[in-house]
This record gives structure tokens, sequence and C-alpha cells, in this order.
């Protein structure tokens, strides 16, 4: 017999059972609390393969190999593309040396 332990995401409680499917993922909801989720919730996995994305267009690489890598939508990298121009430079220009102390009082 395979007991596994799923705890509630918002109270802890072990009192959780089986409530249906979404997306081809079982959902769970907490007799506690009452709190309905996912096991596996999408929101951190599509954070980390956002970020991939943003780590590859950095470099450079075009859209459509970034879709054959990550399995995101060629519009989806499209969109990434457009906020990381727009928005942050993903190379900052050159900035001015900050270690460089000027000499102080040549001894
Ligand atoms: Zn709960």
């Amino acid at each position: 017999m395979i007991v596994t332990t799923q705890l509630c995401a918002r109270c802890g409680s072990e009192q959780v059972r089986k409530n249906g499917s979404t997306g081809g993922r079982a959902k769970y909801q907490c007799k506690a609390c009452g709190f309905q989720g996912t096991r596996y919730p999408a929101g951190p996995a599509r954070a980390a393969r956002y970020a991939q994305v943003e780590k590859l267009l950095a470099e450079r690489n075009s859209q459509r190999s970034i879709v054959r890598l990550t399995g995101v939508s060629r519009m989806t990298v499209a969109k990434l593309a457009k906020k990381s121009a727009a928005g942050e430079p993903a190379v900052a220009p050159a900035a001015p040396e900050k270690g460089a102390t000027p000499a102080v009082g040549g001894a």
C-alpha cells in the first residue's frame, strides 16, 4: 500500500482529499480549511520556464530555437522578448568603475 502525505498549501493540514481534476492534474480539497488546489501548482513551473526563456533570449538565441528547447509557445517567447527589450536591458551599458578608488594623499 502506497501512502502519500499531501499537505494543505494554506494551513498545512493532512486532512486533504481528492476533489476532481483540472488540466489532467488532480485537485485536492482541504477538509480543515476548505482550500482547493492542485498537487503541483502550475505557477512555479511556469516561472522557471519563463526564466529559462529570458536567459536564452539574453544569449541571443532565435525565438524558434527557444521554442524547440523549452516548449514555450512562440507568441509567449515573442512577448517575453518584447518585455525584456522594453524593460530592463539584458546587457547593462558600460557603467563607470565603482571599485576604482581615487588615490588619496600620495605618500
Ligand atoms: Zn487547509
